[in-house]
């Protein structure tokens, strides 16, 4: 397909440059704000794209004017064939920034090919350092294999790593300090993010929240501060902060009391081939009629930009009114 298509633009003028791929609904674990004991009920495996649908995906959004991808799940390492896809998702030309989020179990077996294949960076999910505080937290003994994990992805030169750590009120709050003291030697970004009620997860209703702004102030009581150049990325979901000396930087990530909607340039394609502009609106437009009704390439770029015209200009949840989300988390990928 030529590179003539008009980027995509919504009704509020934002561009949208950046698509989020989740390739899977499944996962190995069952993290508590996610899904239930049990895990949600699998998509059906027929409704689920093939890499191939994917990344012709990809491909037409490049055209117009996607230039950072990131491929998320589930746990987007349980899909077989997960290090060809991605392979092929790094020859697409016009990806400038291609990224894997991940809860890191199984990245001492992958993160060499995934290296070698193409991909630059992992964001890895991790809410405690304590072993039975992580078995309570995801419901599986997975801490040891997720600290191998990050050294893998180190090993490996997946740079920079980012740590996404859910900040829950008397669960795991009294490790703020200790996850922002790992960046005092090592160069990770360790990123707090704001818990927001989705789906199935389990949710103890605002009790359990604590804001962005919340962990900064108890930053700022125990270390010296400084904002990060980054900031000044308008588009960026987070803020980023340096302590004093420290190697890595910190950073908030705020959905919920300080939401990014007037700049978000992000757009969510989930396993079974829907197209969501926005994570906390329930609209979708179904790819799979174009994709397996013969359409062809100019007629999926039409949906894409049918389907971002219609962008929501914001999601109009704050903390403290807990409306939730309908969807499950596993299947949009956060
Ligand atoms: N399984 C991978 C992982 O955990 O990194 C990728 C998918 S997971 C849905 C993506 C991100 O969403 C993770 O960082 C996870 O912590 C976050 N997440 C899931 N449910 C959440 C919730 N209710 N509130 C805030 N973040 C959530
Ligand atoms: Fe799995 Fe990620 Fe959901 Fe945890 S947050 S259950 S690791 S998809």
């Amino acid at each position: 397909m030529e590179q003539t298509a008009a980027i995509l633009t919504d009704a509020h003028q934002r561009v949208i440059r950046y698509l989020r791929i989740s390739v899977t609904d499944r996962c190995n674990l069952r993290c508590r704000y996610c899904m239930p004991p049990e895990g949600v009920p699998d998509l059906r495996h027929e409704d689920i794209l093939r890499y191939e649908e994917l990344l012709r995906c990809a491909r037409v959004a490049v055209t117009l004017g996607i230039r950072k991808v990131r491929i998320t799940g589930g746990e987007p390492l349980v899909r077989k064939g997960l290090v060809p896809f991605i392979g092929h998702l790094a020859e697409i030309r016009g990806i400038d920034d291609l990224a894997l989020t991940t809860n890191g179990t199984l990245l001492r077996e992958y993160a060499p090919a995934l290296k070698a294949a193409g991909l630059r960076r992992v964001n890895i999910s991790l809410d405690t350092l304590q072993r039975d505080r992580y078995s309570h937290i995801t419901r599986r003994d997975a801490l040891p294999a997720v600290l191998d994990g990050i050294a893998a992805a180190r090993e490996a030169g997946l740079r920079p790593i980012k740590i996404n750590v859910v900040v829950m009120r008397g669960v795991n709050d009294d490790e703020i300090l200790d996850f922002a003291r790992l960046t005092l030697n090592d160069p990770l970004i360790v990123r707090f993010i704001e818990l927001m009620p989705m789906g199935q997860g389990e949710w103890n209703g605002s009790g359990d929240f604590l804001s962005g702004e919340e962990v900064l102030t108890r930053l700022n009581a125990s270390f010296s501060l400084r904002e990060a150049a980054e900031n000044l990325d308008p588009a960026s979901a987070n803020r980023l902060y340096r302590l004093d000396g420290a190697t890595g930087q910190v950073g908030i990530i705020t959905p919920l009391s300080h939401h990014f909607c007037r700049l978000c340039n992000r757009l969510r394609i989930t396993p079974d081939g829907c197209l969501r502009t926005c994570l906390f609106s329930e609209t979708e437009t179904d790819l799979k009629p174009v994709l397996r009704g013969g359409g062809s390439d100019e007629d999926l770029a039409a949906v894409f930009r049918r389907s971002v015209r219609d962008k929501p200009t914001g999601h109009g949840r704050v903390a403290g009114v807990w409306r939730k989300c309908n969807s499950n988390m596993s299947r949009l990928g956060g």
